[in-house]
């Protein structure tokens, strides 16, 4: 999507601090942190938010992310961590390409 910003840092068009990338999800660090560990694991296609996976086809998907997100824990030395998806407007979601955001302190 080419308005997208999560699309555009999927395909290199802006910067950011990526710690992941598979063919599946790439992982950077959130702009604005609110945790010691705050990471947005983001699925490559664009969708625009968990409300739209589709049963059958996105199946792997969200295993796959938290297993991202699990490793990415570790890595960076979290003790504890919330894993997090916000769903629409009214759910708090900002940018309408799913992200899981990944809270961890230290
Ligand atoms: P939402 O409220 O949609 O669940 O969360 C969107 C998150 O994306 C926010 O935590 C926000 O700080 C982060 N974010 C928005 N724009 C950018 C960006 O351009 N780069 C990075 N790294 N994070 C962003
Ligand atoms: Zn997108």
């Amino acid at each position: 999507m080419t308005d997208c910003i999560f699309c555009k840092i999927v395909g290199g068009d802006i910067p950011a601090d990526k710690l992941h990338d598979d063919d599946l999800c790439i992982a950077f660090n959130d702009i604005h942190p609110k945790a010691d560990i705050h990471i947005l694991v983001v699925p490559k296609e664009h969708i625009a938010t968990v409300a739209d996976l589709e049963e059958g086809k996105h199946d792997h998907l969200v295993g796959h992310m938290v297993n991202v997100a699990n490793k990415l824990a570790k890595r960076e030395g979290a003790q504890g961590y919330r894993i997090q998806f916000n769903v629409g407007e009214k759910g708090g979601q900002e940018v309408f390409h799913v992200h899981m955001h990944l809270m961890g302190w230290k």
